[in-house]
């Protein structure tokens, strides 16, 4: 109980270090951030998957339940170990300048939706973390450009394995099929859903068969980083 509580505190009485260097400064610096490795072309059009022309083998075998996924950065070096610290490390405070990131990307690229819906976790599994790091971006990047967030539109009602212990894509997308459901009113909503990392965008795809099965026009995915 005393280390639960100490977390938050820690994040307060400590100054967050930088991924890249070390430095105070938040959890990327000013710095750092300018030298993170983009995803940079050629990458699948419809899930940024790297390294592809066109379409990626599995977009092209299976229609995917978003219309795009997009990831500013790929999941290395600083990007990977800021990620791992907001998801595993109780690092909260991490969520604010990687949401700015994001934001930043969205500015640069455009963004025509009318709602931040982030990925949600499994209740059990919420309860162990104690908060959705999907849910604290989707709240940065909510506040960054005045739009509203909608945690309460999804829900996961199955707790799979973890995806990081999953090894082909085949089982990626069999272990989250179904997981999600849609509780609230999507109807005629353009979404932007928000999760951390896309690995093969399976979980996505799942997020955004249920929010279009409720009537969402367009489901745009946007992840921190792409791995692959
Ligand atoms: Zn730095
Ligand atoms: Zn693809």
């Amino acid at each position: 109980m005393l280390f639960r509580l100490a977390r938050p505190l820690i994040d307060l009485v400590f100054p967050v270090a930088c991924a890249g260097c070390g430095r105070e400064g938040g959890v990327v610096c000013g710095q750092c951030a300018e030298g993170l490795e983009r995803l940079a072309a050629p990458y699948c059009r419809v899930c940024a998957a790297p390294g592809v022309s066109g379409l990626c083998q599995w977009c092209r075998r299976f229609p995917r339940g978003f219309d795009s996924l997009r990831s500013p950065f790929r999941f290395e070096g600083a990007v990977r170990d800021s990620v791992h610290r907001l998801k595993y490390k109780g690092e909260r405070a991490a969520a604010g300048p990687l949401a700015g990131l994001m934001v930043g990307y969205l500015r640069r690229n455009g963004v025509a939706v009318d709602a931040v819906v982030p990925a949600p976790l499994h209740p059990l599994r919420m309860r162990g973390r104690g908060y959705n790091q999907s849910a604290l971006l989707a709240w940065g990047i909510g506040k960054g450009l005045g739009l509203p967030v909608r945690e309460d539109l999804l829900v996961r009602i199955r707790n799979p394995r973890p995806q990081v212990e999953t090894r082909t894509q085949q089982e990626r997308r069999d272990n989250v099929a179904g997981n999600f459901v849609c509780a609230g009113g999507a109807g005629g909503l353009a979404v932007l859903l928000v999760d951390d990392v896309a690995t093969t965008g399976s979980t996505l795809s799942e997020c955004g068969l249920a929010l279009k099965g409720a009537g969402a026009l367009g489901v745009y995915a946007l992840t921190l980083a792409r791995e692959g």
